[in-house]
């Protein structure tokens, strides 16, 4: 039996067990090709939006709001300067290492503006950890400041939290 799907990007209609095939959603496929030249051309803030809103999903399950989900977003970022890969952290933080339950999120992120900066604290000092422990490996102080610059360059999806007040100091 063929499963005969079509493609999301290049609109081609191709047998799913037979090419390399990438599943977006539960009934939109792509080639693998098609799916990885769309990755490789996305900017860091289209795959930041695009992890946040897969999150956001497989978070709220049935009860998720993605009207209201948007309508928040897109107001914390030009409110309140907030970042969608810091709204990410702020929600894995809240849910996943705090442990808070989803009883009273009515399927959207009402709750990041009061605990963005609490979770942005909790990062901060993991990130500022990692650094120290990098440095233990490193004698000469110049190379490891090096090794910072590289893990920021643009094609790394996680960034240090102090970047995620986009009006911040990078340094
Ligand atoms: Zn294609």
């Amino acid at each position: 039996m063929s499963h005969r799907v079509k493609c999301l990007y290049c609109g081609e209609q191709f047998d799913r067990d037979i090419e390399p095939t990438k599943q977006i959603s539960a009934r939109r496929y792509a080639h693998m090709k098609c799916w990885e030249n769309h990755v490789a051309n996305m900017s860091q803030e289209e795959r930041d939006i695009e992890a946040f809103y897969d999150y956001t999903k497989k978070l709220f399950g049935e009860d998720y709001n993605y009207i209201l989900t948007k309508k928040l977003a897109e107001r914390y970022v030009k409110e309140n300067n907030y970042t969608y890969s810091g709204m990410l952290k702020t929600l894995k933080w809240y849910y996943e290492k705090e442990g808070n339950s989803l009883d009273k999120s009515n399927g959207s992120i009402g709750i990041i503006p009061y605990v963005y900066k609490q979770a942005l604290n909790y990062y901060y000092a993991l990130y500022q950890a990692q650094l120290v422990n990098q440095e233990k490996d490193i004698s000469n102080f110049t190379i490891s400041k090096e090794k910072v610059v590289e893990i920021e360059s643009p094609r790394v999806y996680v960034r240090p939290p102090h970047m995620w007040l986009e009006e911040e100091d990078n340094e």
